[in-house]
């Protein structure tokens, strides 16, 4: 053999060696991965508040839920929410046999998952009684080992008294959950009434998953409580939402001062919010209006021709809207997609245009309406 032969052999030796010793002869498929990304919502802020992106109503295995408390975190980092909250029932632990009933475990378990994914955690929990009254949420709960389990209705008030007691920001959930199968449960009911007058009761939930439960928005109006909207999600969420594109889970829209837990509760506190549901968002007038602003603008006027004026009317978020025309002479129904921009037209000489927006609800039979100035 070639002294030639004997350094190839040596070389292709050493090289395979060193092959092996990389790769262990496992070869890395990470192609096929799942990007390790955090979607970001695109939502304008409006005047003075940061537009935050909350879910304060899901499920895990300590109640009736099918994951495990950090699951919830994962999918939460990757939709791009800036908070959330596990709400697991106090009085319906059906997993009982296998995962021992312990109501601050979820909190506990996925409390430094939470932080270490720069989401705001909120500990939480669902006062779950019969229909009527129903389900409560209680946020900004302390120690909740203490909280009711027996559903008797003579307990019902001591029961969300145990989440009043904490100082908690306590909502009606799903108020029109059982509305064709328990009568006179989906109204303006005598225990709601006396928790709100009694200053028990915060807030009401408009979105409850894919359920836009109406009257509710009304109540919430009529009674100055918060409105709010939430995913209720037991499965995983990419499970139950088509996510991707433009589908996003049920959720709260908060303004917050800074994006912190106390500034979430001084914003629940003080009613700013806005429900965001599929292609939809409720909430009070005064919320609405300067996230629909800041959400959809028309631009200057670039071309004419004869009688008409042409303008781009654009979307810069990921919100969804439908215009109808209200009043004016002009194109008669707009759709912007998110993050998009149509072309409209107006007969010259007019001051403005007025438009329903059909996606916005500020009651249960009424939209926002939108005046845009023509130049
Ligand atoms: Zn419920
Ligand atoms: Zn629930």
């Amino acid at each position: 053999m070639s002294k030639l032969k004997l350094f190839l052999l040596f070389f292709l030796g050493t090289a395979l060696l060193l092959q092996a010793q990389t790769d262990n002869g496992v070869m890395r498929m990470d192609e096929f991965r799942n990007p390790k990304k955090r979607q970001m919502i695109s939502i304008p802020n409006i005047e003075g508040f940061q537009t935050l992106k909350c879910d304060f109503h899901m499920h895990t295995v300590f109640s009736d839920g099918h994951v495990w408390p950090n699951v919830r975190v994962q999918e939460a980092w990757q939709e791009g929410l800036d908070a959330m909250a596990i709400t697991d029932h106090i009085e319906y632990t059906p997993h009982k046999a296998d995962v021992l009933v312990n109501h601050n475990r979820a909190w506990e378990l996925a409390k430094n998952a939470a932080a270490e994914n720069n989401l705001v955690f909120i500990k939480g929990t669902e006062i779950t009684r019969n229909t009527p009254p129903g389900h409560f949420n209680a946020l900004f709960i302390g120690d909740a080992s203490g909280y009711i389990e027996d559903r008797s209705g003579d307990l019902d008030s001591q029961a969300v008294a145990k989440a009043e007691e904490q100082d908690a920001f306590i909502f009606w959930n799903h108020p029109g959950w059982k509305a064709t199968s328990v009568e006179g449960s989906y109204e303006w009911i005598d225990f709601v009434g006396e928790l709100k007058k009694e200053n028990k009761l915060d807030g009401i939930e408009v979105f409850n998953g894919f359920g836009f439960h109406k009257k509710a928005l009304d109540w919430a109006v009529d009674n100055d409580l918060t409105v709010m909207g939430t995913s209720d999600i037991h499965n995983l969420v990419a499970h139950d939402y088509n996510l991707g594109g433009c589908v996003h889970r049920s959720m709260t829209l908060v303004f917050a001062k800074e994006r912190t837990a106390e500034s979430i509760r001084e914003a629940l506190d003080a009613g700013r919010t806005v429900a965001w549901a599929s292609k939809y968002i409720a909430g009070k007038e005064e919320n609405v209006r300067p996230l629909v602003e800041a959400c959809v603008k028309l631009g200057a006027q670039f071309h004419n021709k004869g009688d008409r004026n042409y303008y781009e009317i654009s979307n810069n978020s990921d919100l969804y809207f439908e215009l109808e025309l209200e009043s004016g002479n002009g194109t008669k129904s707009i759709k912007l997609f998110p993050r998009s921009s149509q072309v409209i037209t107006a007969e010259a000489g007019q001051k403005s245009l007025k438009y329903k927006v059909l996606t916005a609800f500020i009651r249960s039979n009424q939209n926002l309406v939108v005046d845009f100035v023509l130049d």
